[in-house]
C-alpha cells in the first residue's frame, strides 16, 4: 500500500486541437472558466503536497478532458509534483502540442525534475503529421524526459501508425487503444496488424471483470473535489480534502486503460511498474511466475492429481498480457511445486508460451540453450525415498497417498496426497517429516537431504538444495540475464525469495 497513485482531471474541457470526432475541440472556456480551473487544480495541490505523502501517494497523473500543458498552471504544478523528494513521478496525458518554451520556464527553470516527468501523448492524425510528431517525442526524449506515444486503433488508419512506430526509437513504447466506435470486431489481419505496433493491444481486446479488491492504492479526484476510485467508477461520499477513501465500484467491467491499468495485480506490475497508470513498460528480459494462484485460479497442487480443474487455462487478459510479453522479446518461464507436465496442461493455451521453468519446487529445472532443451534434476537418495515409499503405518495414520516423481536420473520429488477435503495441517506435516528423520537417526537413511513444504492437500519433499530462488539465480546465470534485470511473481512463501532477488531498487 505504499505506492498508491491519484489521477486528476480538473474542470478544463478544451483543447487547442480541433479533431473532428472529440467534443472537447468545438468547447470554448471563458477567461473565468479557465481561471477557475487553475484555481481548482492549485487547491488540489495544496491539500496533495501536504497530505499525500502520509497517505502513501507517490505518483499523480493529470488526465484531462482536452490539453492542459498549453496552460502554465499545469507545468508549474508539475514542477513542485516532481520536486517534492517523496514524489516518485508525475506527469499528463498530452497531445505534445506544448511549445519547449513552456516547459523550460514553468517546468524546468521552477524546479521541476524532468527525470521523474512522465507523459502520455497521443497522436491525433487530423491536427500533426508522424514526422512533427515523432521530432517532438525524439526532443523530449533527449531532454530526459519518459514518455509513451500511440493512438486510437483506426482501421483506416494502420499505414500511418505503422509509420509512426517505425519513425519513433525503439524505447518509447506505442500503444494502441481499441476504438470504441468502430461498430464491429477487429478483423483477425487488423488485430495482428495493430500487435505488430503494440504487442500489448490483445489487452485492450479481453475482457476485465470488474475487482475492486484490487482498486485500493488509486484515486481519481475532479477539480471540484469530488472523488472515484477509477476513471469510470461512481462518485465516493465526500470531497477531496487529503484523506484516502475505500474503494468502491459499481461496474462489472474494467473498460479502458486507466481503469484495467490502475489495478494493483501482478501483470500491471510486470509489464508497466510499479505506477502502470503511466504506460511506461518495464520490459523485464525474463520473468518467473507461479501457477496455482498466480496464473490460473488457486485449486491446490492436489487438483491435478485428483483430477480438478484439469482444463484449467489462465483468464483472456493475463493469457493477452502473456502473448505481450513474448512479442516484446522476454523469456517466460514458470517458478511451481508442480511438475512440469502438471503445470503446462494446467495452463491450456498459455503452456506454449513458456521457454522453461522451475518445477517441483526448484528440484527440475528447464531451459532452452543454443536452441537445445536443457534439464537439470535435483534427485532425492534412493534410500531416502524408499523410505518415504515404505511407511505404511504413516499412510494410514495420517491418512495420505505417497506419489513418486521420477526422471532417468532418479526420484526428484515426493508428493504425500490427502483428499482435497482433508488439507495438511503445518503440525501434521512436521510431525510426518520428523517421523521420517527419526528413522534414519535409526541408521536407516532418509530425511537428511531433504526439504518440505505443506500446499494444501499435498506435502511436497525435494532435495534440500531445491528451491525456487536458487532456480531463478541458476537460469539467469546461464541466460546471462541479471536477476533484477528479471521479474518474479508468486503467492507463496515459497516465491518470497525469488521475488526479492528479482526486485528492482
Ligand atoms: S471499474 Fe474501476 S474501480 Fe471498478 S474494479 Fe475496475 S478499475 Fe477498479
Amino acid at each position: 500500500m505504499d505506492k498508491r497513485m491519484i489521477l486528476y482531471r480538473g474542470s478544463l474541457k478544451s483543447c487547442n486541437y480541433h479533431c473532428s470526432y472529440c467534443p472537447f475541440s468545438k468547447h470554448r472556456m471563458s477567461a473565468g472558466e479557465l481561471e477557475k480551473d487553475r484555481e481548482q487544480w492549485f487547491s488540489f495541490l495544496h491539500t496533495f503536497c501536504r497530505d499525500a505523502a502520509g497517505m502513501h501517494v507517490r505518483a499523480l497523473m493529470i488526465v484531462p478532458y482536452g490539453e492542459a500543458l498549453v496552460h502554465p498552471w499545469y507545468w508549474e504544478g508539475l514542477a513542485r509534483l516532481t520536486a517534492l523528494p517523496w514524489m516518485d513521478a508525475a506527469g499528463a496525458q498530452t497531445n505534445l502540442s506544448f511549445s519547449m518554451d513552456i516547459y523550460q520556464k514553468r517546468f524546468v527553470q521552477a524546479g521541476g525534475r524532468p527525470q521523474k516527468l512522465r507523459l502520455w501523448a497521443t497522436f491525433h492524425p487530423e491536427m500533426t503529421t508522424v514526422p512533427d510528431f515523432a521530432a517532438r517525442c525524439r526532443a523530449l526524449l533527449q531532454a530526459g524526459i519518459t514518455l509513451c506515444a500511440g493512438a486510437v486503433g483506426v482501421p483506416d488508419n494502420l499505414a500511418l501508425l505503422r509509420r509512426l512506430r517505425a519513425a519513433l526509437p525503439p524505447e518509447i513504447y506505442v500503444w494502441i487503444n481499441r476504438m470504441d466506435g468502430l461498430g464491429r470486431a477487429y478483423t483477425e489481419a487488423e488485430r495482428e496488424a495493430f500487435l505488430e505496433i503494440d504487442p500489448y493491444f490483445g489487452r485492450e481486446l479481453a475482457p476485465v471483470a470488474a475487482d475492486v479488491s484490487l482498486c485500493a492504492q488509486r484515486l481519481f479526484v475532479e477539480g471540484d473535489g469530488r472523488q472515484h476510485t477509477c476513471n469510470i467508477s461512481p462518485v465516493l461520499p465526500g470531497r477531496w480534502d487529503g484523506e484516502f477513501p475505500a474503494p468502491r465500484c459499481g461496474r462489472k467491467r474494467c473498460s479502458c486503460y486507466l481503469a484495467y491499468g490502475g489495478r494493483n495485480d501482478f501483470m500491471n506490475r510486470m509489464l508497466f511498474g510499479d505506477y502502470p497508470l503511466f504506460r511506461i513498460p518495464r520490459r523485464p528480459r525474463a520473468v518467473f511466475l507461479d501457477v496455482e494462484g498466480t496464473l490460473t485460479p488457486g485449486g491446490g497442487a492436489g487438483a491435478e492429481m485428483s483430477g480438478r480443474g484439469a482444463a484449467g487455462g489462465v483468464s483472456a487478459p493475463v493469457l493477452a498480457g502473456l502473448e505481450g510479453l513474448v512479442r516484446d522479446g522476454t523469456r517466460l518461464f514458470l517458478a511451481t511445486t508442480l511438475c512440469r507436465r502438471d503445470a503446462v496442461k494446467r495452463l491450456g493455451r498459455a503452456g506454449r508460451l513458456f521457454a522453461g521453468g522451475i518445477f517441483a519446487g526448484g528440484a527440475h529445472l528447464v531451459w532452452e540453450e543454443d536452441g537445445r532443451l536443457q534439464e537439470r534434476f535435483l534427485t532425492l537418495e534412493e534410500n531416502a525415498v524408499r523410505l518415504f515409499m515404505e511407511r505404511k503405518e504413516l499412510n494410514r495414520q495420517y491418512g495420505f497417498r505417497t506419489l513418486a516423481y521420477r526422471s532417468g536420473a532418479g526420484c526428484y520429488k515426493i508428493t504425500l496426497l490427502r483428499p482435497a477435503h482433508r488439507p495438511w495441517t503445518e503440525r501434521e506435516a512436521a510431525a510426518v517429516f520428523r517421523a521420517f528423520r527419526q528413522t534414519e537417526c535409526s541408521g536407516q537413511a532418509g530425511g537428511g537431504g531433504t526439504r518440505y513444504l505443506v500446499e494444501g492437500c499435498c506435502v511436497q519433499i525435494v532435495s534440500a538444495q531445491a528451491g525456487k530462488a536458487a532456480g531463478v539465480r541458476m537460469l539467469c546465470q546461464r541466460l546471462s540475464i541479471a536477476p533484477e534485470e528479471a521479474f518474479a511473481f508468486g503467492d507463496s512463501p515459497e516465491d518470497a525469495e525469488m521475488m526479492r532477488i528479482c526486485a528492482r531498487t
